[in-house]
This record gives C-alpha cells, structure tokens and sequence, in this order.
C-alpha cells in the first residue's frame, strides 16, 4: 500500500488466477487451457498479417469478426458485441446492464471473478446456495434483484443447467438481464443463444479461450438484444475504443470458419473426460457429472489439499479453492490422454503410500 493509492484502491480485493508456473516440465492441469492448439488456419491467419500493417489500428468494431460470429449463430452482427477475453466482457456487463442498489443473485458456488466485479463497480452481490447435489436450484432466482449471473456449465461445478430451467429464469425475471456465462458450453452443453430473440433480457457470454485453445489472443463475445449489445457498445467506447488487436481479430475469424477442426477438438475433450471420469471414480473419488473440460471430484477418505500438494511434487498441477462447502474438491482439467494417464498414475501412487 502506498499513500498515493485512492481510497477505492485500497480497499478492492481483485481476483487471483491460476498459477501459470515457469517451470515446464509441468503437467498443467489447472487452469482449464484447451490441451491441443488452435486451427492450424488460426496460426495461418495470423502469419499472414504479421506484416507493416502493424502500424495501422485495428478495426474499431471488429465487424469482420462479429460477422463471423452472427453467421455462426445465427443471429445479426447488431447482436453480437466481441471483447479483450470474455472477462472483459464481464466487466462491461455488470456496469452496463446491472442495476445498481439491488443484489446480483449468482450461484454460492461459481466464477470467482463475478464477486469481484461487484467489488470493482460497487454493486450488491447475493449468493444463493446451489442444492446439495451443487445444482443451480431454478426456483431461487426471483424476487427483487439487479441482475442474475451464472456460468452454464457451472464453475467449478461442471455441472450443466438444461435449457428449459434458463427458461424458468428468464420468466421469473423478465425486468432483469440474465446473463448466460458459456465459457463451457462447447463440451456438451446446448447454448441458450437460440432464446436470445424470444427474451430481450437475456444475455450470453462465451469466450475463445477454452474450447477454441486462444486463451493467449485473448477474445471473448456476448450475444443478445441489440438494445442490450448497445449497451455494451457505450461502456466500451468510454473505455478503449481498440479492445482486440488486428492478430486477435484475425485469429478469432478464423477460428470461427474451421468448424471441422473445432468439432473434432471438442470431441476428443469430451471422451478423454469420460474416461478421466470413470478412473478416478475407480480411485474411489466422487465425481460430479461434468459438460465441461474440467472434471470436480472428491476423494472418499483423503484430504485434497493433501492430494494436490502430493500431485505438484509429482508434477502435476491441479486446481484446489478453500472455500466452504467445496474444500475437499479437486479441480482438475482434461488434459491429452498422456497428461491424464500421468496424473492418474500420481494419483495411484499417491493414494497407496
Ligand atoms: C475461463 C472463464 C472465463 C474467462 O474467459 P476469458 O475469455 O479467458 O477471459 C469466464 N467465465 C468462466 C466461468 C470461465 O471459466
């Protein structure tokens, strides 16, 4: 602390990422990164503007990745809005579209950043206690509030909400945005961006970083009413008028044109967690049913915190939150069937010593 920092600095408590180690000789499982790389035609696109273009800004409004994007769903470009990661777009939001001086209602158990985004722009957040199960129970979210966020799949759950309870939500709240966090949803879930034009309230977010492996080029989008892209629109053109750069605008168009390679990826994720699954179940560890790259899982008769430590002098990082309710979970991402086999392996010798 410094006495040249503001009052409001001083008293904000920001969000803390997963441990990006220097050592690489680490399995990394821990921070939900796509295990393969991106479309070979992403790193082509790329190259092929790494020229004295350079010089030049970027386009304001990435309207060529925005066209993408709506021709992808389906919807108009005036529906999509593009920023830095999708965090960035969370930030607009709660500015944006959250009604200050009434709670945000968001799951207990959930994205951590979303707290801190309340803290950042003073507004009330309202944690509502997922059930026993640690599913999103629907009938909770009604009543006065702000605004509802929640990731589907949930975060760190994996847990999937079906469409149909979304829909109950947006019923129950039809003067609040309701915002669909789908960081997720490529690993097995359905998108609620086919409700957008029948629910003016509702707002999803996604992100390149973990199903299309550009968590590095930094490239997240929401979809919704234009009124609400708008919005959105105004908070960010008081902000940073370039938010993507022209390598971000160009990776992220051609992710979203190699439709075959993005398949065949989220394909290879999905079997490599249900086997992932299955093992650790056989380790004796409980494990929730996952729609995501990650898998939560408890195990029956050890601590995890012990577990983790035990996984990193092993070699393997994976994801642990002291947090109540949750402390006994481990958070670990689907990795290569290589990377899996090897923290299945330091598990196994963990658990027998
Ligand atoms: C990873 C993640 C994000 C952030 O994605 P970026 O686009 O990399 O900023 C947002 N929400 C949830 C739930 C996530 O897990």
């Amino acid at each position: 602390m410094s006495r040249f920092w503001s009052p409001f600095v001083k008293d904000l408590v920001p969000y803390v990422p997963g441990e990006q180690p220097k050592l690489d000789n680490l399995i990394k499982l821990n921070t939900n990164e796509n295990p393969y790389g991106p479309s070979p035609k992403v790193i082509e696109a790329i190259r092929g503007h790494l020229d004295d273009s350079l010089r030049l800004y970027p386009a304001p409004n990435a309207d060529d990745l925005k066209s993408s994007i709506a021709d992808y769903y389906g919807v108009t470009s005036a529906q999509v809005f593009v920023g830095n990661g999708s965090d960035e777009v969370l930030a607009h939001l709660f500015q944006a579209l959250f009604q200050h001086g009434k709670p945000v209602l968001m799951p207990d158990i959930s994205y951590s950043f979303y707290p801190v985004y309340c803290g950042l722009y003073g507004i009330e957040a309202k944690p509502l206690p997922l059930d026993e199960n640690f599913r999103i129970r629907v009938e909770d979210y009604q009543g006065d509030n702000g605004g509802i966020i929640f990731p589907n799949p949930n975060a760190p759950t994996g847990i999937l909400l079906p469409l149909d309870g979304i829909e109950q939500i947006l019923q129950a709240n039809p003067d609040s945005v309701v915002v669909v966090d789908e960081a997720y949803i490529d690993f097995g879930g359905e998108t609620a961006i086919a409700l957008v034009d029948r629910y003016p309230n509702l707002l999803v977010t996604q992100t390149l970083s973990k199903s299309r492996s550009l968590a590095g080029l930094r490239v997240g989008l929401a979809v919704g009413h234009a009124d609400l892209i708008e919005a959105l629109e105004r908070i960010k053109n008081s902000f940073n008028s370039y938010p993507l750069d022209r390598l971000a605008i160009v990776g992220a168009t051609a992710a979203f044109e190699d439709q075959a390679y993005f398949a065949q990826c989220c394909h290879t994720v999905i079997d490599s967690r249900e086997q992932l699954s299955a093992a650790l179940t056989q380790l004796d560890f409980e494990v929730l049913p996952s729609a995501a790259n990650f898998v939560f899982a408890r195990h029956r008769q050890r601590d995890a915190a012990e577990l983790a430590a035990g996984l990193r002098e092993r070699k393997v990082i994976v994801r642990h939150f002291r947090q109540p309710r949750i402390e006994q979970f481990l958070r670990i991402t689907v990795g290569t069937p290589e990377q899996n086999q090897a923290l299945l392996q330091a598990l196994n010798s963990l658990l027998q010593g």
